[in-house]
């Protein structure tokens, strides 16, 4: 019987460490933001099930089995990102967006945990700086991209300049005259399609989503936040004020998924009132996704091959 040479061995490694999608296609077919077709967000869930049967049975025995999925998708994404570090053709580039409170901090926590710092690169975008607002709106986010091999993690993106800039246009600044309606955003929403389109053709896979949650829960987390004194630094007075915008926010988020989900890079609507539902589903969906690439190790002529073994014998007289 052949045995597996180590090349070999480790792409199967990678491959029974987990099956490709621990979570059913189908339930992932339903957090999809359908390209092509106008979605509102109140037909997504923010709890933990999409149907209504589901919603109390056996809650706990489905939050272990989850813990657990999330736990081998853990283990799955550190060897899958090996791959794609080591291959260094793909890059992967997960964009996070999501209401004040909706749990972005927490989920890269939990998600990328195992993966190889050196690999993977994170980014939060705040407030543009004054050398920022001096380009164009996609200027910053250009110069954070992942590079190849690497992921990269946007903690808040150029979404924001179609998400909490819609809600307060009065944050624009410096633009040619113009006026700001239907037409501005459109125009948007197209230079975001039209940047993907050129990561993706480029080898840069994104993979976009929202963390729903709903007001009560944002509620919720924010007194939480004002309970304890170990959260305070979580806090800011401007999460109260935000919420103030809420259905805006929702109204811009809507409008923009239903912009920018393509066939390409469509967007993913994840249920986000428990921590656990929402970094499982993330969990699986990155480490499937770069599963599918079908990657490999780089491939050794035979001729370096005997180079190497040459050298490995030396080192042994040595
Ligand atoms: P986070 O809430 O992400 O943990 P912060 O509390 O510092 O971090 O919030 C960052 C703030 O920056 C958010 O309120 C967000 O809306 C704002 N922001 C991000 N991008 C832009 C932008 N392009 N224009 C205006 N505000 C922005």
């Amino acid at each position: 019987m052949l045995r597996e040479n180590n090349h070999e061995h480790k792409v199967n490694q990678t491959r029974r460490e987990g099956r490709i999608g621990l979570i059913a296609n189908k339930y992932l077919k339903r957090i999809r933001a359908a390209p092509g077709k106008k979605i509102r967000l109140d037909d997504f869930s923010t709890d933990w099930a999409q149907e209504r049967d589901l919603k109390d049975a056996e809650k706990e025995a489905f939050k272990e089995k989850a813990l657990k999925i999330l736990d081998e998708n853990r283990a799955a994404l550190a060897s899958a990102q090996e791959l794609l570090w080591a291959s260094n053709v793909y890059s992967i580039l997960i964009i996070l967006q999501g209401m004040d409170t909706a749990g972005k901090d927490g989920t890269i926590k939990h998600v990328l945990s195992g993966v190889n710092p050196q690999g993977c690169k994170v980014h939060s975008f705040k407030v543009p700086t004054e050398e920022e607002l001096d380009h164009t709106f996609l200027w910053r986010f250009w110069r954070a991209l992942p590079n190849r091999g690497e992921i990269g993690i946007f903690n808040r993106s150029y979404y924001e300049d179609v998400l909490v800039v819609k809600v307060h246009p009065e944050r624009l600044r410096n633009l040619p005259p113009g006026k700001i309606g239907k037409k501005f955003w459109n125009a948007r929403y197209e230079d975001i399609n039209s940047f993907e389109q050129h990561l993706f053709r480029n080898g840069t896979i994104i993979l976009k989503f929202f963390l729903h949650i709903s007001r009560e829960e944002q509620k919720k987390r924010l007194l939480d936040r004002l309970k304890d004194d170990e959260k305070y630094w979580k806090f800011s007075l401007t999460d109260i004020s935000e919420r103030q915008f809420w259905n805006d926010y929702q109204a811009a988020y809507e409008d923009a998924i239903n912009a920018t989900s393509t066939d390409l890079v469509p967007w993913y609507v994840i249920p986000a009132d428990h921590k656990w539902v929402a970094r499982t589903l993330i969990a699986d969906i990155i480490t499937t996704k770069i599963r599918s690439l079908d990657l490999q190790y780089p491939q050794i002529t035979d001729e370096i091959l005997a180079k190497y073994r040459e050298a490995g014998r030396q080192l042994e007289e040595d």
